[in-house]
């Protein structure tokens, strides 16, 4: 494999170490997938200073030209989606369907965003003096540093990268360190689209000093940020002391209510799913099921049932449903809330097990695992596991259902299955979340806002035209003759 590099100034360069870190298959943890460089200040400040040498020019660039270069940024994804899909599959290990449709979407995406070029922007006000006019436009910031997780190695990145480049700002970009090999693609595309150099900078490395560095210049204005809240509260504080925008999508403790829904076949299909893809590791995944007493036991049985179909396997096998969790930290993780559900007294209904003697040389496989009657006071009820845990929490009625659906630090989203419209009408309206799904799973589209309450979020929406409040800050602007 020829060496992975990062992307600067239009050129392919080696990080100023000299030295790489390796990336192993979660499927396979002997196996290397790549060696990817190991970044410091020096690279930062390059790519940094290519960006902001860039900004100007891009920004005055016409936007039905920038649109031009992310329509055919758009194209290569499209054509890309099953080499870049198993790229994908195989530094993190999702199922290569899931994969492949990760690309489309991002694909999808990046059009939205060549579309934003050219749509109408700002207002006009009345005066209110005579021979005066009045009107704001809004400009882009000029560097923006963006940072994503490993979990939606190329919807999360492109969701960051596209929008920025459409309203006219340039970019400097950090991968989370599992997935660099998706980024480098991204960027392979990027520049086979025609972007120009130093528009878009790709520095590889670990978070705490490539992330770090980026926050901290001053010639950054934004910072879109998607991870944990822990990162991303330290974020907040260190570009606070610049005044520097923050875009934060952080973690999740989604719940699915279920209040009096009949067709309990489909909420448990939608709630597997939404529960399930990506092994758990969803910011938005189904991480808790609140129940009606009245409806627990079919309820559950149902789920089992779904559950029941799942294939646990290495992404790339045709037959997977389900693929390991992403490495070892995020394993342990996984085995440490699945023990304290058990020691907690809850009812284990479904897996609760490792699928291998040895994680590190086998893959990190565990089953799907459901518990029921799960306190709503436990840990697995009220914090983020990011796996494939799903616990049932049993509730009296509705009030007590939204109650506890608010009872954690987290609001990104929450699905609601009820046939009653008050029921429905009563949890949208009191669920402290950023998006709430009735009668479907958290699945979100491709044009709709993006974006959590409480700890799940700050800053604008991503996705769709709530893209602009963030990457773009208005001037208003008095002409007089
Ligand atoms: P993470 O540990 O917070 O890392 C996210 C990114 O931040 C990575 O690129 C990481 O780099 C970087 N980073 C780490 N420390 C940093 C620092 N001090 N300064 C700047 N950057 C730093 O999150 P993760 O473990 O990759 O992903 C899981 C979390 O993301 C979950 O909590 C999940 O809920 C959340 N998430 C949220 C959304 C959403 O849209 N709301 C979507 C997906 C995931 P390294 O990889 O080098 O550590
Ligand atoms: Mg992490």
């Amino acid at each position: 494999m020829s060496p992975n590099r990062n992307f600067i100034r239009g050129d392919w360069r080696e990080p100023r170490s000299g030295e790489y870190d390796p990336v192993y298959d979660p499927a396979d943890p002997t196996v290397v997938v790549g060696e990817f460089p190991r970044s410091n200040a020096e690279d930062v400040d390059e790519a940094v200073s290519a960006a902001h040498e860039s900004a100007v020019d891009w920004a005055e660039t016409p936007g039905p030209k920038r649109a031009e270069i992310l329509r055919r940024f758009a194209g290569l994804l499209e054509q890309s989606t099953g080499e870049l899909g198993e790229i994908v599959t195989r530094e993190m290990g999702k199922p290569l369907t899931e994969s492949v449709g990760e690309v489309e979407r991002a694909a999808q995406e990046a059009r939205f965003m060549a579309g934003e070029c050219s749509r109408p922007f700002g207002h006009t006000y009345p005066s209110e003096v005579r021979d005066t006019r009045c009107k704001t436009v809004r400009e882009p910031l000029g560097v923006v540093a963006t940072i994503s997780p490993w979990n939606f190695p190329v919807v999360t990145p492109v969701r960051k990268i596209a929008p920025a480049l459409a309203y006219g700002n340039t970019v400097v970009f950090k991968p989370a360190s599992q997935t660099s090999w998706s980024s480098i693609y991204l960027f392979e595309l990027l520049e086979r689209a025609g972007l120009p150099s130093g528009v878009a900078n790709l520095v590889i490395g670990s978070g705490r000093v490539v992330g770090n560095e980026m926050v901290e210049d001053d010639r950054v204005r934004g910072v879109s940020f998607t991870g944990s809240t822990n990162v991303g509260v330290r974020i907040n504080r260190a570009a606070a002391d610049q005044l520097t925008r923050v875009q934060l999508e952080l973690g999740g403790k989604n719940p699915a209510l279920v209040l009096g829904f009949d067709d309990l076949e489909r909420a448990a299909r939608e709630i597997v799913s939404a529960a399930l893809k990506c092994s758990g590791q969803r910011c938005t995944a189904l991480s808790r099921v609140l129940v009606l007493d009245s409806q627990a036991d079919e309820l559950v049985e149902r789920l089992l049932d779904e559950i029941g179909q799942i294939e646990v396997g290495p992404g790339l096998a045709e037959t997977t449903t389900m693929g390991p969790l992403v490495d070892e930290d995020q394993f342990e993780t996984v085995v440490r809330f699945v023990r304290t559900g058990k020691d907690s007294g809850a009812e284990l209904r479904a897996g609760g097990e490792v699928l291998v003697d040895d994680p590190n040389t086998e893959g990190y496989f565990h089953e799907p695992t459901l518990f029921d009657h799960v306190a709503r006071t436990s840990p697995l009820a009220r914090e983020e596991i990011f796996g494939p845990v799903l616990p049932v929490v049993r509730v009296a009625n509705v009030e007590q259902a939204i109650s506890i659906a608010n009872d954690t630090e987290y609001g990104l989203a929450a699905s609601v299955f009820s046939d009653n419209p008050r029921t429905v009408e009563a949890c949208t309206r009191q669920i402290d979340a950023g998006m709430i799904h009735i009668n479907h799973g958290t699945a979100s589209q491709a044009h709709v806002p993006f974006g959590g309450h409480k700890s799940s979020g700050h800053g604008a929406y991503s996705i769709g035209q709530t893209a602009r409040e963030f990457y773009t800050i208005p001037k208003a602007i008095y002409t007089k003759w």
